[in-house]
C-alpha cells in the first residue's frame, strides 16, 4: 500500500489509518518530521524520547502512559515513570504527539511543526483515532463561542463512533 501512503501524503490526508497499509512507512515519515521539528526548534530529541515517541507510534490507536511504561519495562530501558511523564510532556510541548482526553492516552500527531490542537475520529471498534483538520470547525465553534461573549482559544474535538474501515468502505 505504498502507492496510496504516497497519494494520501500528497493529497494532505495523513494520518488516515488505511485498512491495510505499511506501518513502517508512518512511523519512518513521523520520525522525520519529528527530527526536523526538534531541530527548527532547538530541541533535544533524545534516545528515550525518541524511543517513547515510537512506542506512541506503535500504532494509530492511542496509548496510555502506563503502556508506554510498560513498553519500556519489558525492554529492559525500565524507565521510571517520572521520566517517561517528562518524554511525554516533551512530546506533547512540542508538538509530537497529541493527547486524547477521552481516553487519556497519547497518539502521535500527523503534521507536526504547525501550532494546533487534533481533531480526532475515534473508531470504537478498532480503536484507531484518526486525526483530521477541518478549518471551518474552529471557525464555526469560535463563532458560536464568542455569540456567548466567550473568548475561545483551544479548541479539542474527539468524536467516538466506527471509523470506515470498521464500517467497511474501506
Ligand atoms: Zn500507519
Ligand atoms: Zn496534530
Ligand atoms: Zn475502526
Amino acid at each position: 500500500m505504498s502507492g496510496s501512503h504516497a497519494h494520501d501524503h500528497a493529497a494532505g490526508h495523513r494520518g488516515a489509518p488505511a485498512a491495510a497499509h505499511d506501518h513502517k512507512l508512518c512511523v519512518a515519515d513521523a520520525l522525520a518530521m519529528a527530527d526536523a521539528a526538534c531541530k527548527v526548534r532547538g530541541a533535544r530529541f533524545t534516545d528515550l524520547r525518541r524511543r517513547v515517541f515510537e512506542l506512541v507510534w506503535a500504532s494509530h490507536k492511542p496509548v496510555g502512559a502506563y503502556g508506554v511504561l510498560e513498553k519500556l519495562r519489558e525492554e529492559g530501558l525500565g524507565s521510571a515513570p517520572p521520566t517517561v511523564y517528562r518524554a511525554l510532556d516533551f512530546l506533547l510541548e512540542h508538538g509530537l504527539v497529541h493527547r486524547v482526553e477521552s481516553l487519556n492516552a497519547f497518539v502521535g500527531c500527523t503534521h507536526p511543526g504547525e501550532a494546533h490542537r487534533g481533531y480526532f475520529l475515534i473508531c470504537r471498534q478498532c480503536g484507531n483515532a484518526e486525526e483530521f483538520r477541518e478549518p471551518s470547525l474552529a471557525v464555526a465553534i469560535g463563532r458560536a463561542a464568542s455569540a456567548r461573549g466567550f473568548d475561545a482559544r483551544d479548541v479539542t474535538l474527539e468524536v467516538a463512533g466506527t471509523c470506515a474501515v470498521c464500517v467497511g468502505r474501506r
